[in-house]
């Protein structure tokens, strides 16, 4: 089994996600007592939130790097950044490190594909949502288009992340507002609502939408568990 390497704390709220996802699928895949080998670099976020509201993409990917780096160092055989947001940034990392980086949009891809859906709605930060680092990917891997909400719907969606999921605060108003969100893009045509911030899945649950959801965290995690038990060649 390899060592997974997790690059954390943006928000921690969702880091405990991934970790239990990834014990959760070892424990499935492999039985027993087993669990995954694990290193958590765990970030204050404070410091990544102020540098995304002021586009300061550069410092924040510098720092990420350098600890990409240091997980390296301690033993990781692989990267896992636990954000979608901050995959902005993740050619600074894979720049600076040998072992891979497993990317967050891949794995969501790899599950739309499955389903064989065309559109699919998306909902995350204001950042996933208007820049095209997601979007574009998501694009060149399965061919999907991205349906997003209206502006004010996004600006909604970024505050309930920030000031409430990001902070530990699971609201039944917000979960009716994000309900409303994900109901408007399947009127529109959306066939699957991507979960596209690692904090929405404590927020809203498969039952709080009429088309399936992509929880980018669960999907990711997983991935992470294959990739870590998969046979070296
Ligand atoms: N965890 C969130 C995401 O998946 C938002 C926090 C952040 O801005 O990194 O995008």
């Amino acid at each position: 089994m390899k060592t997974i390497g997790l690059l954390g704390g943006m928000s921690w709220e969702s880091t405990t996600l991934y970790y239990k996802f990834i014990n959760e699928e070892v424990r499935a895949r492999l039985g027993e007592l087993h669990s995954a080998k694990i290193l958590l670099y765990s970030v204050d976020f404070q410091q990544i939130a102020v540098w995304q509201r002021q586009g300061a993409w550069q410092e924040a990917g510098q720092y990420c790097a350098q600890k990409a780096l240091m997980l390296q160092k301690a033993g990781a055989d692989g990267v896992v950044l636990c954000t979608n947001t901050m995959h902005e940034i993740a050619p600074m990392i894979e720049a600076a490190i040998d072992v891979p980086f497993l990317h967050i949009v891949d794995p969501t891809a790899e599950a739309i594909k499955k389903q064989g859906l065309r559109k699919v709605g998306f909902l995350g930060t204001r950042f996933t949502m208007e820049r095209p680092f997601f979007k574009d990917r998501l694009r060149e891997r399965c061919g999907i288009e991205m349906m997003l909400p209206n502006a004010e719907d996004r600006e909604t969606v970024h505050r309930i992340i920030f000031e409430e999921l990001c902070r530990g605060e699971i609201l039944d108003t917000s979960k009716q507002i994000y309900r409303r969100v994900i109901n408007d893009l399947a009127d529109h045509g959306a066939e699957g609502i991507i979960l596209g911030c690692t904090e929405i899945s404590l927020l809203v649950k498969p039952d709080d939408a009429p088309v399936p959801l992509f929880d980018t965290a669960e999907l990711h995690a997983k991935s992470a568990c294959a990739w870590a038990l998969a046979e070296t060649a």
